[in-house]
């Protein structure tokens, strides 16, 4: 078993289809990038917006969420 991985549970990213290098893709890459180029092959992925609108909009819940936290926990440091 390896439960031992940390740091690489909660990155935000996808396997490259071609090579299978992780690419790193924030929350904000997802949302407002139309493409992301993977760091190994060089392989470019295109977003699809028009396909998920609906996830998009969940995302973009999400990241106004995250940053209202964020904001939070800044304001009580
Ligand atoms: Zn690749």
């Amino acid at each position: 078993m390896d439960t031992n991985k940390p740091s690489q549970e909660h990155k935000p990213g996808l396997a490259c289809p071609e090579c299978g290098f992780f690419i790193n893709m924030s929350i904000e890459d997802i949302l407002y990038r139309t493409g992301i180029q993977c760091a190994s092959c060089g392989l470019q992925l295109t977003m699809n917006r028009n396909m998920s609108n609906e996830a998009l909009q969940a995302l973009q819940n999400l990241d106004t969420a995250i940053k209202n936290v964020n904001h939070l926990k800044q304001k009580y440091k």
